[in-house]
């Protein structure tokens, strides 16, 4: 009889020095991936050692946050100044009706060291501004935009284009959600696909127009997917491409999205330096130009 992934390597007496070099805890917990070529025993160390920042601690962040957590993830940021509410929770899965009033991400925080006390969790309890943004994004491999506002945004997309980090754009709506991933210098930005904010009541917003708590979800996951692909140097990640998904007709298509050489963020001759060359307060002008 077959036996079991971990069973084969449990089976070694602990003294034995098992192939990837982690606890007997660790083989279980991360057997399902662990037996995946393209994660192993190299892909778990990694995994291990990375830093992961997810701003706003909501609809795209929670599943993100759990699932790059359960994925054995180093180190999880998460900023976020909102309290628990109780209209959050249809969506906010991270979140419980016990947590109701507490800090987001102290909440978060708790749910991840429930699910794997492993991780280390580190907690802004703070608005991602243009005067923090680039401390804040000091020191991580990768950033989940989580946000809900366009504001927050076009901020995470310049500050991480001006730094050269990584980052996985969502949005969502209603039924309909959307995707990409952002890798400085190697592919094109957020801005390049729209150059500024919409005006200010031009877009509803999931307050006014509501939205299916599974369709963050959705978009959640796929955001932590394409961190773990990252990290672990796996498969092709959603750089140039942006991934749109209808919960209605349960469609998933996608479009290419080229590097515009005059983008303000990351064209050739780029204009935002620094993030106090944007106006983020009103609708993420850039000033000179
Ligand atoms: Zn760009």
């Amino acid at each position: 009889m077959r036996k079991s992934f971990e069973a084969r390597f449990l089976g070694q007496k602990r003294s034995t020095k098992n192939p990837f070099d982690l606890s007997q805890d660790q083989i279980v917990r991360y057997s399902r991936q662990l037996i995946l070529k393209e994660v192993g025993g190299k892909g778990q160390k990694k995994l291990m050692s990375s830093k992961v920042l997810i701003v706003g601690a909501g609809g795209l962040g929670s599943p993100a946050a759990l699932y790059l957590a359960a994925a054995g993830v180093g180190r999880i940021g998460i900023v976020d100044s909102d309290k628990v509410d109780l209209s959050n929770l249809q969506r906010q899965i991270i979140h419980s009706t016990r947590t109701i009033g507490r800090p987001k991400a102290v909440s978060a925080k708790d749910a991840i060291q429930a699910l794997n006390p492993e991780v280390d969790v580190v907690t802004f309890e703070e608005r991602l501004e243009p005067e923090n943004a680039l401390d804040l994004l000091k020191g991580w491999d990768f950033v989940i935009d989580g946000s809900d506002n366009f504001r927050t945004k076009f901020l995470i997309n310049d500050a991480c284009v001006i730094k050269g980090l990584p980052f996985s754009h969502a949005g969502v709506l209603r039924f309909i959600g959307m995707t990409t991933t952002v890798i400085p210098r190697q592919g094109p930005c957020y801005r390049c696909l729209i150059r500024e904010a919409p005006p200010p009541g031009a877009v509803p917003t999931c307050q006014e127009a509501g939205v299916l708590g599974t369709v963050p979800g959705v978009m959640g996951a796929i955001q932590a997917t394409e961190a773990i692909k990252f990290i672990i140097g796996a498969g092709n990640l959603l750089v140039g491409r942006v991934l749109y998904f209808d919960a209605l007709s349960m469609r998933f298509d996608q479009f290419e999205l080229r590097r515009n050489p005059k983008c303000p963020s990351c064209g050739d001759r780029p204009v935002i330096k620094d993030l106090s060359q944007v106006d983020y307060g009103n609708v993420c002008r850039v000033k000179a130009e």
